[in-house]
């Protein structure tokens, strides 16, 4: 399905032109090109190094998304860096790429400062990336397979929480949480700090977020896979087809496809920063079985809807997901999402879109074993679950973070958020897009002039992230190496 999409196709993508007078500002050692017709001087002297060397398109190869690692990393650091100098439009329209969290927050932002944007994103079954949620029927069997519950720590975000429960849209989790330990002991969190989910799932959630926007269009299924710069204007197009033009464009997802998106893209600061993000993978297992898993010992005592795995190789996180989102069922069919440790995710790392069967053999054994071992069942006496699915998020979480809410480059006119940019949560992809969104409509209130005082995290170093390997949860955590609520009182 492809919903509101309204611009014209018949947009014309011409070769940039090498500007006659390139006074440009190139940051430290990138070549800038300047993207306008007209030329203008800033008013004040940029913080970076002038740059009268005249920029060709010569260097700009098609991007290939089959290239090698390190020619991409060649092609980031070695292209133009875009300049656009025509001034903002009274009417500027954003592009967000990606319609996971932090692009949808980021949207819903824009609008709340009068900012229109189109976000488009990939997903087949609908927005939220990483907040996703697999329904089956006729039983229904469901299963949030990617974030499992977010927790609140920003009084920002504890707003929109506000709106959200009052909408009916989230409910705070009553199930027991908590952590179980190889061979079945269990120890439940307490009861603060609250833990919320989806009423319906996560996806549902996500896709509901824009429902009242009225300055907000989505394009999807669509994958953008070029971004021009030309006439004073971001171009989009998905394989060739025009996706329309816009004055800023938001980078809202990260991983492989966004090192190569913008390979090429005229963003070299940008993209080098993107390029410096680690990312763990995951593997989800997605299972249904006809009889209650059997829980002995303190897991009986106890009966828990979730719990953060320790000390067994291949799992991290169980939950009882038809406890947790379909409450009125009683009996059967159960259904559990299973997800592995970053470590057995990168022992058993795969192409995320081609998984051999004997990959996935392996690893179901191997998670289904763990199960047992985390609940203290005996080798093979775990029951045959008559439904499973498996995936591998092969760009899961991130390992490391700038601990900045946001980048924006002005000259590009470009922007990213997403959850790495403050941790790896729901919460942190939030915050993030609420940042950004607020950033790029004061950016467009100064009508795009001092660039430079707008420029943020573009040489921003990263520092290792800790936390569960689902996750960061501000009073959940283990041990970490930042305290999440200090990094949060960055977002302005
Ligand atoms: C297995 C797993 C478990 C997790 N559990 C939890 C949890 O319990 N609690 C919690 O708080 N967090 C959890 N997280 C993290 C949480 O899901 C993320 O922090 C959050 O959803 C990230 O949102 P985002 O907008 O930053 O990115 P994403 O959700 O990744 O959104 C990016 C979107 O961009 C789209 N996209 C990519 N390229 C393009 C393109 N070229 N054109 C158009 N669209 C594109 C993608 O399809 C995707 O929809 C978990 C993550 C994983 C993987």
């Amino acid at each position: 399905m492809v919903t509101s999409y309204s611009f014209s196709s018949s947009l014309a993508f011409q070769t940039l032109e090498t500007p006659k007078s390139p006074f440009a500002f190139s940051y430290s050692r990138f070549r800038t090109l300047t993207c306008t017709s007209e030329i203008d001087t800033p008013k004040r002297k940029p913080k970076f190094t002038m740059d009268k060397q005249k920029s060709t398109s010569k260097g700009r190869k098609k991007s290939s998304y089959g290239t090698s690692r390190r020619s991409i990393l060649k092609k980031t650091l070695n292209q133009e860096q875009v300049n656009f100098t025509a001034p903002i439009s009274d009417d500027p329209v954003v592009g967000i790429i990606g319609g996971g969290m932090s692009g949808l927050i980021c949207a819903m932002y824009l609008e709340k400062r009068g900012v229109r944007s189109t976000v488009f994103d990939t997903g087949i079954h609908g927005l939220g990336g990483r907040m996703g949620t697999r329904v089956i029927d006729p039983q229904p069997l469901i299963f949030d397979h990617a974030a499992q519950f977010f927790t609140v720590n920003d009084p920002r975000f504890n707003e929109l929480l506000n709106a959200w429960l009052e909408k009916g849209l989230v409910q705070e989790w009553q199930g027991t949480i908590g952590e179980l330990h190889n061979g079945g002991q269990f120890v439940p969190f307490p009861a603060s700090p609250p833990k919320y989910i989806g009423t319906k799932g996560m996806r549902p959630l996500a896709n509901s977020l824009l429902y009242e926007t009225s300055m907000v269009s989505v394009v999807r299924p669509c994958w953008i896979s070029k971004l021009e710069p030309f006439n004073g204007m971001w171009h989009l197009s998905e394989n060739g087809k025009p996706c329309g033009k816009f004055d800023a464009i938001v980078i809202a997802h990260n991983g492989k496809c966004a090192n190569r998106l913008l390979m090429s893209s005229g963003l070299p600061l940008i993209a080098k920063q993107m390029k410096r993000l680690e990312l763990s993978s995951i593997w989800a297992l997605l299972a249904a079985f006809d009889d209650p898993l059997p829980l002995q010992g303190s897991t009986a005592a106890v009966p828990f809807e979730g719990a953060f795995v320790k000390g067994v190789d291949s799992l991290s996180w169980m939950a009882n997901n038809t406890k947790k989102l379909l409450k009125s069922q009683s009996g059967g069919p159960h259904c559990w999402t299973f997800l592995s440790t970053a470590a057995y995710g990168k022992q058993n790392k795969v192409p995320q879109e081609n998984i051999p069967a004997a990959t996935a053999a392996k690893v179901k054994a191997g998670m289904l074993e763990g199960v047992e071992a985390a609940l203290g069942l005996s080798k093979g006496s775990l029951q045959q679950p008559f439904y499973t699915r498996l995936q591998l998020w092969g760009a899961a979480l991130p390992t490391n973070t700038p601990a900045i809410p946001y980048i924006f480059d002005p000259f590009g006119r470009a922007g990213i958020c997403g959850d790495w940019l403050l941790g790896s949560s729901v919460e942190a992809s939030v915050l993030s897009g609420m940042a950004l969104a607020n950033h790029i409509a004061d950016y467009f209130q100064n009508g795009g002039a001092h660039p430079s005082e707008f420029a943020v995290g573009l040489e921003q170093e990263f520092q290792p992230l800790q936390g569960h390997d689902i996750g960061q949860f501000p009073g959940l955590e283990t041990q970490q190496t930042m305290n999440q609520t200090e990094m949060y009182q960055l977002v302005k």
